[in-house]
């Protein structure tokens, strides 16, 4: 933590948060608005200025780094005499630059979730106010699945990558800690999101790792569904995917990020596995349950992808049995071993590449749409405001379908048929309700 200025906040402030980058910085936004709340503050919900005004930065890219660098400075202009709050990777990576910009405080990513009693310090006549600490998962308000973070920072130094030396090295929430959030979460929602930089490391002493933790998440009672938001590709072990395929409340639906689609590229990322054993991976996954989501990360223009090499990952990719690609283009970040190569990808060609990728992405999504017409499966309705009419689900399986409905069914467990698939939509039938037929 930095203190830089001497300034106070008022009781009953308002409050407002920004951020830039990863769902991780979302969530912990979240969770540092709840925090707020208990003390007295007044979060603020799309607007320019507040007293406080607390920023989650990135600095995954260099990018990323600048859009975190304008969000401080448009917050600052806009904001004269507010106490300005700054967190996240970028003020991590880059404090010095940070502290020239005018603002009061700096919090690394770790403090983030002692927020409460940091900013505390900083509330005139905070006696007067009611303290006490609530529990504060229990007042944060998600809109329909709540992200449940784990653990936090990576060990692994993929060579493009600054998150270790932003978040730090690997560390897991404590094991009774995270269970204890998953019975209070799961009465209210039906499905939680399980979350971490690389949810493979969490690690609650020995021989208690991710795959432990979950099988003690499914055992109570009220879980109906987990979703784990993504796995490292070594970490999809064959006893872990039998655990995903075998378990109803494992959703059926894995994000297992490649980043390089060509095993030079691969070594040159820092990516511990080969085209054939990641090839191996999803084809076993989709022999033990061929209803799965099976998604990636594919990140096009790191240095030595030549053109050569890109051709073999097109080549590659279509080979692959993935049902979409999140596409990112490789951006030159300081500190990272990727910034010291000397070859450089054509800022026009890497816009290509992206295209080819995005392109096959939505080929891809539309057959994995078509292909479930005339199936049911389980799904969680979304809390959208509405309370009847046209709703939507996302299914178990990452399908996201529109049915009509004359019930509120907002945050509901039900089960829906696949009926059409549009362009951009698919529309449904519900089926059943929790344990009640229609
Ligand atoms: S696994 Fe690699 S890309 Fe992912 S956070 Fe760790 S170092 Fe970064």
């Amino acid at each position: 933590m930095e203190k830089l200025s001497q300034k106070k906040i008022d009781k009953n402030a308002t409050i407002l948060f920004d951020s830039v980058g990863c769902k991780l910085n979302k969530y912990e936004l979240e969770i540092m608005r709840a925090q707020s709340e208990t003390l007295g503050m007044v979060p603020l919900v799309k607007q320019k200025s507040g007293d406080v005004v607390v920023l989650n930065t990135c600095s995954v890219t260099n990018s990323a780094s600048a859009d975190s660098r304008r969000m401080i400075r448009k917050y600052r202009k806009h904001n004269e005499n507010s106490y300005i709050v700054v967190t996240g990777c970028y003020s991590q990576t880059d404090i010095e630059e940070v502290k020239e910009l005018g603002i009061d405080l700096i919090l690394n990513n770790m403090e983030k979730a002692k927020f409460f009693d940091i900013i505390k310090e900083d509330i005139n006549d905070l006696d007067d106010l009611d303290l006490q600490k609530q529990s504060i998962m229990s007042s944060v308000k998600f809109q329909s699945r709540p992200f449940l973070k784990i653990q936090d920072g990576c060990d692994a130094y993929c060579s493009y990558c600054i998150i270790p030396r932003a978040r730090g090295r690997s560390r897991s929430v404590d094991r009774q800690e995270v269970l204890d959030q998953v019975k209070e979460l799961s009465t209210t929602y039906p499905e939680l999101v399980i979350t971490g930089v690389n949810l493979g490391q969490y690690e609650d002493h020995e021989d208690y790792g991710l795959l432990e933790l979950l099988k003690d998440m499914v055992a109570i009672d009220s879980v109906k569904k987990l979703r784990i938001s993504s796995l490292e590709p070594n970490d999809l072990t064959p006893e872990f995917l039998n655990f995903m395929v075998e378990n109803e409340k494992i959703c059926k639906h894995i994000h297992l990020p490649l980043q390089g689609g060509e095993d030079q590229l691969l070594k040159d990322m820092r990516r511990h596995y080969t085209m054939e054993e990641y090839t191996e991976k999803l084809r076993m996954a989709r022999e033990l349950c061929p209803d799965f989501c099976l998604g990636a990360d594919i990140m096009v223009g790191f240095p030595t992808e030549d053109d050569e090499c890109f051709e073999k990952v097109k080549e590659n990719l279509l080979a692959l049995e993935l049902d979409y690609f999140h596409v990112f283009t490789f951006s030159a970040r300081d500190k990272t071993v990727a910034n010291n190569l000397s070859q450089r990808v054509d800022p026009q060609v890497k816009k290509q590449r992206n295209r080819w990728v995005s392109d096959l992405s939505s080929k891809r999504k539309q057959a994995f749409l078509k292909r479930h017409i005339g199936k049911t499966f389980d799904a969680v309705v979304e809390r959208s405001g509405k309370t009847t009419g046209f709703m939507k689900a996302l299914t178990d399986n990452y399908i996201p379908v529109i049915f009509e409905t004359t019930e509120d069914l907002a945050l509901k467990f039900v089960k829906v048929r696949i009926d059409e698939v549009g362009t951009d939509k698919v529309f449904g039938t519900l089926i059943k309700i929790q344990n009640k037929e229609i």
